[in-house]
């Protein structure tokens, strides 16, 4: 029978869910889906200062945004539970105590700022800062004595002072670590409340996590949770470390770089299936030329070989290009339902919605389906669509000129205009192919003024489209103000 693999992904709620977070928590859920294993959410939320209930509901509520649904963990619960760390400070508490009778921990009575002269003295000194054992080795009896009179105390990890310890990386192979360098780190602060890696280490042990896949942030860690498996006698776990992500000028990605919470990207309006696709591509690729993955292909692809050792860089560019193409593969009423809020937030279309409205607008929204990369830049792209007149840019004042050759040609246009009966994109066609075929006259040198005079822009979507939403009214009178400000006046 195959190992059972179970992964987890492991947030500290002090915040959003990140760009980074949620790259590895994707690596979690693909390897697990791959395997046919088990994916585990565990909130770790031992840090009471910083860790809040709004976090825990934004990382949840991303999470499922992005599609990643956990087999086990808050909501959905599972065998190994509770899946939040303040539950389950029994757990921490029996495995203290058992590292402290076998003589693997002890009770450090250091005050903090004993430890921190002592520091500042290495430092100066030009010496790596590391606990100096002072607690080390007092007896058990004595340590236990000063407990029971008050004296407040954190817990250390007693690790060996020679040899080495191995991480046999999923992704970057071996590395080794000298053990004299690591510290007698704390495993329990004096509150009695668990440090991270000793919480993480008793957690990943009694869930039975089989390949821990986390940012390449925690490798120096690992050495120091290698030794505490060993001290707990628990089997060790695979590790596999995934490359960190870097913005456009090589450092490590950060509000400096734009946005970097899911949930801003998923308020800008991006697409779930597209984050989750460029997300995929920061440090794994299938072949290298390919970027275009469903879920169902993410899963069927991902390996952990495949994953890059170097660190990936973010390229908002290439997401929003992402994004358009995953935009322009909604269906269409699926594509208006996302559309039309975006108008009545950006105040062009009114709330509630009427039945006219809403059909009106939504073919609006679709004429530039073709053209976004965002639903935020919807109301950019339509918004000469709304209200009575509309001011031409610089482009489009540059095409206005262009009607002055030939005054007559406009002014007849404009009667035409007023007198179509059937303002659709049919009638309107046909009129201007009769009008083109009098005057002797191409196509372009007709719309490129009617265009800008009706858009206040050079370019739009199809002219007879965009004609016909805008109404015979408002065409009108627009194309007779755009014709005025070049001196053609027409008579109404
Ligand atoms: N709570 C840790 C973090 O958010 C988890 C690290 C790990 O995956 O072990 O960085």
């Amino acid at each position: 029978m195959a190992e059972d693999i179970r992964v987890r992904f492991a947030p500290s709620p002090t915040g959003h869910l990140h760009i980074g977070g949620a790259r590895t928590a994707l690596f979690n859920y693909l390897y697990a889906r791959r395997q046919n294993g088990v994916f585990v959410l565990r909130i770790e939320d031992t840090d009471a200062e910083r860790s809040t209930d709004e976090s825990v509901r934004m990382i949840l509520q991303d999470l499922k945004w992005l599609g990643l649904t956990w087999d086990e963990g808050p909501e959905v619960g599972g065998e190994y539970g509770p899946y939040f760390q303040t539950q389950r400070l029994d757990l921490y508490r029996e495995k203290l105590e058992f590292l402290l009778e076998r003589g693997h921990a002890y009770a450090c009575f250091c005050s903090s700022e004993t430890l921190e002269k002592k520091r500042e003295q290495a430092m100066a000194t030009g010496q790596q800062p590391k606990y100096d054992g002072t607690c080390r080795n007092l007896s058990r009896a004595d340590a236990q004595a000063r407990i029971k009179a008050g004296e407040a105390y954190v817990v250390r990890l007693k690790l060996p002072t020679e040899g080495t310890t191995i991480i046999d990386d999923r992704i970057r192979g071996k590395m080794v670590f000298e053990n004299n360098v690591l510290d007698d780190f704390v495993l329990a602060r004096t509150n009695g409340l668990p440090m991270y890696n000793f919480a993480a280490v008793v957690d990943d042990a009694a869930m039975k996590i089989s390949h821990v896949i986390r940012g390449d942030d925690h490798i120096s860690n690992t050495p120091r949770q290698i030794l505490l498996y060993q001290a707990l006698g628990e089997p060790l776990p695979a590790f596999a470390h995934v490359p960190m992500i870097l913005g456009a000028d090589k450092t490590r990605l950060s509000k400096r770089h734009g946005a970097t919470s899911v949930g801003a990207y998923a308020d800008e309006g991006y697409l779930p299936q597209a984050l989750t696709n460029y997300l995929a591509l920061l440090g794994w690729s299938f072949d290298d030329k390919t970027t275009l993955f469903t879920r169902e292909q993410l899963i069927d692809k991902f390996s952990l070989k495949k994953v890059s050792k170097n660190p990936a860089v973010f390229d908002p560019a290439k997401l929003q290009w992402m994004n358009g193409i995953y935009i322009r593969q909604l269906p269409a009423e699926e594509y208006v339902a996302r559309a039309l809020p975006v108008l009545i937030a950006a105040g062009l279309l009114p709330e509630p919605l009427d039945e006219a409205a809403r059909a009106w607008g939504g073919r609006v929204a679709l004429l530039v389906k073709e053209h976004l990369k965002i639903f935020t830049e919807l109301p950019a792209h339509v918004s000469y669509f709304f209200g009575e007149t509309v001011e031409l840019d610089e482009t489009a004042k540059e095409k206005m000129l262009l009607a002055k050759e030939r005054p007559d040609l406009f002014k007849s246009l404009h009667q035409k205009m007023s007198m179509l009966e059937s303002f659709t994109h049919k009638g309107l066609e046909e009129m201007m192919k009769v009008l083109l075929a009098e005057a002797q006259v191409k196509f372009g040198d007709l719309v490129h003024p009617l265009r800008a005079a009706v858009t206040g822009r050079a370019n739009s979507p199809g002219i007879f489209e965009v004609l016909e939403l805008l109404g015979k009214e408002r065409t009108v009178k627009r194309l007779a103000a755009g014709l005025a400000s070049v001196g053609i006046t027409t008579e109404n």
